[in-house]
Order: structure tokens, then C-alpha cells, then sequence
């Protein structure tokens, strides 16, 4: 696979020539509360103090609503696929990994959601190593690391006044040919890829999970639920920052014949999650629906695909409200007699 060495300071060269080449180039900004991803106007990208946005780069691959049909009486129209080529660069290992897992969802076994292919294909992840993840960071705990290339089209690794980019995927491999810098050395790249593993290993396991998840459904009906989600008030913000959340609600919006079909976010964590329309709610307390997350990340994901759905991002533990925290509910439940 193909890597270049690029001058920090000539990050805004690079960036330039991927708009000269067609793509729409985003890149994390300050924004009104933390960073977001937002269009690269030029000039440098001032990454001091970044290391996640606020939201994740889901968004750009699975809105969070989109109309996916339009009808007129008897004319129903599919939403024709997206085009443009896009470069989100400084997204973090955990969100690429957390798209690698949703593209399971969406992708695999059978189906590929047409809207969601064209999206993915379109996008090109220029994923920064991490060099200080923050306290609420636990991704060597479920598989990842501050390293991790996974679901990355290309990995950056800041290596002094350098930044070191490696393709790995075909998409970062044109992405790199189309822009055209010197080679970065096997030699240069490994003493890179060595730092990170430093930060990785100094990262804490929180747990084992190879032994706690089995206790997470052996103790489907312990207390500890009701004692994890006490404080929970069901707003539904863990899921929406949530990088691998990716359940959908479908909704027909129109009158007199004419109208749309649109999809949208939606929250376990929430009530009208898994209302009948009989009435009755299989799970209508905050415990049942709160457990529902924490299994379908730890245990019924990785009972379907073998992964953890939790990338151990943290940003549930920062968004939430009322500090409810995924970690301490792993520990606690899993710990229960
Ligand atoms: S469950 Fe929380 S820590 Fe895990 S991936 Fe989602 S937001 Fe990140
Ligand atoms: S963010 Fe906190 S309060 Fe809101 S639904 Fe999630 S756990 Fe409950």
C-alpha cells in the first residue's frame, strides 16, 4: 500500500490538492459546543486540543433523517444515490471501526442499502492515530486502539514535524496517488507505529470481556439493571452521539396522494423504541431498555458478528445527562451474584 510523508505545516498543500482532485474536504473546527466536522475553507487545520467530535462521522454516511422514497398517488420514486466524492481527514480509530461495524448491518448477509453503499464508497476516512486519548477513552478495551486502522481508507501518524500517511484500503490508495508527495519509508512508519502502541499499552483494560459477557446474560434479571439505569431519564442522547448506534425508525410524511418515506435516528433508550400498536411495551421500564443496550453492545452483536458493537469512544459517558456510565453498568452487572 502506498505512503507519503507530508510537512505538518503542508497539510493545507494536501488538502487543496484533494479539492483540485474532486473531493469535498471536511476537517474538525471548534464548533459551539466541542468540535465538529465541518468544510475545510483553507488555511491551516489547527488540531490543538482536539480529540473527538462531539458527534461522530456517522452522519455523514447514515443521516440522521433521510427520505429514501417519494410517491405521487400511484408513482413511488427511490431517492436516486448520492454522488461527490467526499475526504472527512481527523476522524479517530473508534469512529472508523464503529462504520466498519455498521457496514456489517448495512452491507452484509444479503442486503446492501443502496443510499448507505453510495455513501461509504463515496467517502474517503483519513483517520489520525490518537498520541493522548482522554480519561472516558477505553477502545483497547474492546478491541480497537489508539492505532487501529480498521475501517480506516488511509491511517495518519504524526511523526515529529511529519505526518505519515498509509493507505489501507484501494479508495486511500487513489486518494494518495491523486495527490502527489514523497514516499514515507517502511523504517519511519514503523518508529510511528511504534509510539502508538506505546499509548495503546498504556491505556488500562477496564475488564475482561471475554469472561464478563457471558455474566451479562447470565444476569439478564439481575437487580443491578434496575441500579445501573436508576438515573436515566431516556433522553435518547447516548444512542444519538453513539458512533455504531445505527437503529432507524420509518415514518410516511404526505396527504392527498402525495408525499415522502423518511427514515431517522432512533433510541432504544426510549420508550416508543418497542410500542406495539396494541398498546402493550415489552420494554417499558428504563432498566429493560437500558439493559437492551448494553447487551446488544456487548452480546447479541458479537452472538451475530462475532465484534463488540461498543468501540469505546465514551462519548455516552460524556453526553449523558445524569452520568450514567456504560462502563461502570459492564463492571457492576457483569460483577452481580
Ligand atoms: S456505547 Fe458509548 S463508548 Fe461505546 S461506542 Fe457507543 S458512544 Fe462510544
Ligand atoms: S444519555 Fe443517560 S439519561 Fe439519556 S438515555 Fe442515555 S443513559 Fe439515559
Amino acid at each position: 500500500m502506498a505512503a507519503v510523508k507530508v510537512k505538518r505545516n503542508e497539510l493545507p498543500k494536501l488538502l487543496e490538492g484533494a479539492k483540485a482532485a474532486g473531493y469535498d474536504v471536511f476537517a474538525p473546527a471548534r464548533a459551539a459546543e466541542g468540535w465538529a466536522f465541518a468544510p475545510y475553507e483553507g488555511g491551516d487545520v489547527d488540531l490543538d486540543g482536539y480529540l473527538l467530535t462531539t458527534a461522530s462521522v456517522k452522519g455523514f454516511v447514515l443521516p440522521q433523517l433521510e427520505a429514501f422514497l417519494s410517491y405521487d398517488n400511484d408513482d413511488g420514486r427511490l431517492a436516486a444515490a448520492p454522488e461527490g466524492k467526499r475526504l472527512l481527514v481527523g476522524v479517530r480509530p473508534c469512529d472508523a471501526r464503529a462504520l466498519a461495524l455498521v457496514d456489517k448491518v448495512y452491507l452484509d448477509r444479503g442486503f446492501r442499502d443502496p443510499l448507505y453503499l453510495a455513501r461509504r464508497d463515496n467517502t474517503v476516512l483519513v483517520v489520525w492515530a490518537c498520541g493522548r486519548p482522554a480519561p472516558t477513552c477505553f477502545c483497547t478495551s474492546v478491541g480497537g486502539g489508539p492505532g487501529d486502522a480498521t475501517g480506516a481508507d488511509v491511517m495518519a501518524y504524526e511523526a515529529g514535524d511529519d505526518l505519515l500517511l498509509e493507505a489501507s484500503s484501494a479508495k486511500g490508495e487513489g486518494f494518495l496517488k491523486a495527490v502527489k508527495f514523497g514516499e514515507a519509508s517502511d523504517a519511519e512508519l514503523d518508529e510511528a507505529k511504534a509510539t502508538y502502541a506505546k499509548v495503546a499499552e498504556a491505556m488500562t483494560p477496564l475488564w475482561d470481556l471475554e469472561a464478563a459477557r457471558p455474566k451479562l446474560y447470565e444476569n439478564f434479571e439481575a437487580e443491578a439493571w434496575e441500579e445501573v439505569a436508576s438515573r436515566c431519564v431516556s433522553c435518547g442522547a447516548c444512542t444519538f452521539v453513539c458512533p455504531s448506534c445505527h437503529c432507524f425508525d420509518v415514518v410516511d410524511e404526505g396527504k392527498h396522494g402525495r408525499g415522502r418515506r423518511v427514515r431517522f435516528w432512533d433510541a432504544c433508550t426510549q420508550s416508543p423504541f418497542t410500542l406495539h400498536a396494541s398498546g402493550h411495551n415489552p420494554r417499558e421500564r428504563k432498566a429493560q431498555r437500558y439493559r437492551q443496550r448494553v447487551l446488544h453492545k456487548f452480546y447479541y452483536f458479537h452472538d451475530n458478528w462475532g465484534e463488540n458493537l461498543c468501540v469505546g469512544c465514551g462519548r455516552c459517558v460524556v453526553a449523558c445527562p445524569v452520568n450514567v456510565d456504560i462502563r461502570e453498568a459492564v463492571s457492576l452487572v457483569a460483577g452481580a451474584d
